[in-house]
């Protein structure tokens, strides 16, 4: 197989890569352990040559050389039922197993009875060749992976606000802002190398920066902050109303660039005006003064940027709370300029480069759309496919593809590099859902995963470390990642899996790669001319000059590529006027979507509402950091953080192990009473699964509500009790 076993050993130095743990997408220097070392862990520290961390990680990146060699899937093995044992097999079986179903599955149930679930662990050649294998080839455009989980929301939300996937802003705007708006983001803790930079800056400017976080935890971000809006889960666009009903009274809207760059603006006047800020106070359960505070210094400041994440996205308003930041930065004119944005931070190291490649269920590479003939017809002339081959329907988000198993209609689901038996929502009903599945495949770099459990078919992935590939950061920079170890047993890179199964089934010219550089080549020439334009790059230019940000249009000097989009002086997207949106008239659109609140609030019956978020030194569903002695020190169980209001009410004791139950079901986690929560919530960390020997399953007591525009369940949010055990 052609460039499966491909190593690029270090020369004359480190190797370098981008940190597969956050989207922040800090650079690593990698050393090899001595040969004579007991210890095979690599060496690893920051690259003070990436322009996006210049040296800097965090506990997570600077422990990554220890994960390298744990616990690994190192054989292809089988099983035809889930009561059986798994049976070693070659990759020639596997092949040939997975041709024989893909084509009896074709034959019975179509296109549509196939599915993939990746993950932004992907790097982008991986997810290129999944998607043109599923999409182009094999006609279903059930591809979706767990950005979904993660960001869909922002990437709806900047699609339909500014006409265009893609954040507008870079780090460097971290120097730059006086007020930083940390909404539904605990960034000490999920991207603490970005946090840290802001506390540096804080540090020396003093009230020069405001930092203001909303957040109903008191998070280690909200203790570095300015001002701490504890907020009722489920009432950021509430709020986000409320100040714009603010910026309105203190006559703080940039009329010139609302006239010019904007549509839509009498429809959000009208909803802001009704939303007075007792009312808001009274709904969000926080001082009018405060929020008072917040517009002042939004009104005041020369450069507001706001940053979120999950609190945000995973909501089912995500996609019109994500609308309700833009609105405000829109209508203050804080966009396109130093300083200023709206900025969602990547949870995936490589999401942003799987929205590049198309790598959800509705996308195309290149930002483009299956539902746009056009884009379809673009794709299939450049993957060398007749016309037609490419479904006109999105395919099915990855409940859509929970719902198609419960109904019998997916006879294939092949999840790659991602853990959903922890992640998803609802995690009985998805477990009764995939049981139902013919034949379950997992890719997976790691043995013994949950989402093994319910799998037919494992095949052995090679990991990050392993592979060489790109991903992209989330200020759109991207990076390659240098292969610098073998990969253990018979692993093998995800995109050389997914383009050797291509060629079995008979697409011998659209999926023969010599390296996944040439596979690269091949993705990039379709981005010409788009927004996200990387056509400029290749592995040689990125292995040569270094991380480089997009948009970078072939001929773009090295170093050149665009820090901001929609600037006054934006070339991109191709305009003759600045501040031009990548809309049908140029002009971002303002939404007024009225404030929906949780689709499961507290009740009666479930009085509390259960958060749930992650720890510092661990990452998602914990394949890797479990294995490190250092942040299993650090974070050695599951706490179920309680107020002690709460606690004296429930009668609960810190240090003792409670019992909290949802509509799904119940779990059990030890007590900390903290004052870190607002009354009325309870937290627990959803890193924990079913396998561990304190398992903790957070994300079974979640419900599936998705947001409409996104498909992104609301996983911040349902309605609990609890008692003592
Ligand atoms: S901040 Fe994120 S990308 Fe940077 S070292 Fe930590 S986990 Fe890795």
């Amino acid at each position: 197989m052609p460039d499966s076993r491909t190593v690029v050993a270090p020369a004359d130095g480190p190797a370098r890569a981008q940190c597969p743990y956050c989207g922040v997408g800090c650079g690593l220097e990698l050393r090899p352990p001595a040969p004579d070392a007991h210890n095979p862990s690599w060496g690893t520290r920051g690259d003070r040559h990436h322009p996006s961390s210049l040296g800097q990680v965090c506990i997570k990146g600077a422990t990554v050389g220890e994960t390298l060699h744990h616990n690994r899937l190192t054989t292809p093995q089988w099983r035809a039922r889930l009561d059986q044992p798994f049976a070693a097999i070659s990759w020639e079986q596997a092949f040939a197993l997975l041709v024989d179903r893909i084509k009896a599955t074709l034959a019975r149930q179509g296109p549509a009875g196939l599915a993939i679930y990746g993950s932004g662990q992907f790097l982008s050649e991986d997810y290129y060749v999944a998607n043109k294998l599923l999409k182009g080839a094999l006609g279903s455009n059930n591809f979706d992976a767990n950005s979904r989980l993660c960001m869909s929301s922002a990437v709806a939300g900047y699609t339909r606000s500014l006409g265009s996937d893609g954040p507008p802003c870079c780090y460097d705007d971290l120097d730059l802002a006086d007020l930083v708006v940390l909404i539904g983001t605990n960034t000490a803790e999920c991207h603490p190398v970005l946090f840290q930079r802001l506390l540096k800056r804080k540090r020396k400017v003093k009230e020069a920066l405001r930092l203001v976080v909303v957040d109903p935890r008191h998070t280690p971000t909200a203790e570095g902050a300015d001002l701490h809006l504890a907020i009722r889960p489920g009432t950021d666009l509430a709020l986000l109303c409320g100040v714009g009903h603010l910026l309105l009274e203190l006559q703080a809207l940039d009329q010139p660039f609302i006239a010019a760059h904007t549509e839509g603006y009498g429809a959000l006047e009208a909803l802001w005006r009704q939303w007075t800020p007792r009312r808001v106070a009274d709904l969000c359960g926080i001082a009018v003064a405060d929020l008072q505070q917040l517009a002042l210094w939004w009104a005041e400041a020369a450069g507001v940027l706001s940053l979120w994440s999950m609190g945000v996205n995973q909501s089912r308003e995500g996609t019109a709370t994500v609308a309700g930041i833009i609105n405000l930065h829109l209508v203050s004119g804080q966009i396109g300029r130093p300083g200023a944005g709206p900025f969602s931070l990547t949870g995936q190291p490589n999401a942003m480069g799987g929205r590049e490649v198309g790598g959800l269920a509705h996308l195309l590479p290149g930002y483009r759309s299956v539902a746009n003939p056009q884009h379809r017809a673009e794709l299939e002339q450049h993957w060398g496919f007749t016309a037609g081959s490419i479904a006109s329907e999105p395919g099915l988000a990855v409940w859509e593809q929970i719902e198609a198993m419960e109904r019998g209609e997916l006879g294939l689901w092949w999840v790659a590099a991602t853990n959903p038996l922890v992640s998803m929502p609802s995690l009985d009903r998805v477990r009764a859902a995939v049981a139902r599945c013919p034949l379950v495949v997992l890719s997976e770099a790691y043995a013994g995963t949950e989402t093994a459990a319910v799998a037919h078919l494992l095949l052995p992935a090679a990991q990050w470390s392993e592979k060489c590939g790109v991903m992209t950061n989330s200020e759109r920079r991207v990076t390659l990642c240098q292969a610098f170890r073998q990969p253990p047993g018979e692993a093998r890179p995800d995109w050389a899996i997914f383009a050797e199964l291509g060629r079995r089934l008979g697409f011998v010219e659209q999926f023969s790669y010599d390296s996944s550089a040439e596979v690269f080549a091949e993705f990039i020439a379709i981005t010409a001319g788009r927004l996200c334009d990387l056509s400029g790059l290749s592995h040689a230019l990125l292995a040569q000059h270094g991380p480089q940000q997009w948009p970078f249009a072939l001929g773009t000097a090295p170093g050149a590529g665009q820090a901001r989009l929609y600037t006054a002086e934006a070339p991109y997207p191709r305009a003759p006027v600045g501040h031009r949106f990548p809309t049908a008239t140029g002009r971002a659109r303002l939404w007024a979507d009225p404030p929906l609140g949780l689709a499961e609030p507290p009740c009666d019956a479930y009085p509390l509402v259960l958060t749930v978020g992650r720890y510092l030194g661990h990452w998602h569903t914990m394949t890797r950091t479990a294995h490190v002695a250092r942040l299993v020190k650090q974070h050695p169980e599951p706490l179920l953080e309680v107020h002690p209001l709460d606690a004296e009410s429930h009668g609960l004791c810190n240090g003792e192990l409670a019992e909290l139950t949802s509509r799904r079901g119940s779990l059990r986690a030890r007590v900390q009473v903290s004052e870190r929560i607002r009354p009325g919530t309870v937290f627990l960390p959803m890193h924990w699964g079913g396998s561990h020997t304190n398992p903790c399953e957070a994300n079974r007591l979640m419900h599936e509500e998705a947001c409409e525009h996104s498909k992104q369940p609301e996983l911040k949010a349902a309605a609990v009790r609890v008692c003592s055990v």
